[in-house]
């Protein structure tokens, strides 16, 4: 059931764009663990700094998006063939869809399945995740930092890799967790309703439950 990382390289940072290679490997992945870097939280402000992106082998690139001209990156991210997987991917969709224009589809989140398996917590953290479900201690402190610098840090590309890099494996052990639950039919339709959580919020409605009665 657990898919190991094959053989997790070394983080590739480029600009712009994936390369064809990359593009191809990509396409060819079964899954691809997203992840975003903005300047901030108000993704209409914010710009979109980094994309970073894993899939099962383990092959991890970072893209530093400043044109937002990304043929090869956006025909990844909206490949229907490839299951996206990113914790709290409402607002990484959010971030893609204006910032380059694609709906991140289809999206499996990870804090969605957290929230609808693991009731006996409120820590639903990716930290949290990692730590509980895997074992694995991750590090937060380059969380807010200039990602829109020219040239990053290796500090910055090995937290920016970390985040994608246990996304897959979390995917299946909340996936089993869900099933167990008998919530997963619930988990997945919540999570085929994000393309429309992210277009509320980028329409105004990011702070109203409209399914509130109040
Ligand atoms: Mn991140």
């Amino acid at each position: 059931m657990h898919t190991p990382l094959a053989s997790t390289g070394e983080a590739v940072v480029l600009l712009d764009d994936l390369d064809v290679e990359r593009q191809r490997s990509y396409l060819e992945s079964r899954y691809l663990a997203i992840d975003t870097e903005t300047m901030g939280l108000k993704t209409r402000r914010d710009r979109l700094c980094l994309v970073q992106m894993c899939n099962e082998a383990g092959l991890i690139t970072l893209v530093q998006t400043r044109s937002y001209q990304a043929p090869r990156l956006k025909a990844v991210l909206e490949s229907n063939r490839v299951e996206k997987i990113a914790h709290f991917a409402r607002f990484d969709m959010a971030a893609v869809r204006h910032w380059l224009g694609v709906e991140m589809t289809p999206v499996f989140c990870t804090k969605i399945a957290s929230r609808l398996a693991r009731t006996f917590t409120d820590r639903h953290g990716l930290k949290d995740l990692a730590a509980e479900l895997l074992g694995v201690e991750m590090n937060k402190e380059q969380q807010s930092s200039d990602w829109a610098a020219d040239t990053l840090t290796d500090r910055q590309i090995a937290y920016a890799s970390s985040d994608v890099i246990h996304l897959v494996a979390l995917k299946e052990r909340l996936e089993a967790m869900l099933q167990r639950e008998g919530r997963l039919e619930l988990a997945l339709a919540c999570m085929r309703f994000l393309p429309h959580r992210t277009a509320l919020d980028l329409a105004g409605w990011e702070e109203e439950d409209i399914f509130a009665h109040h």
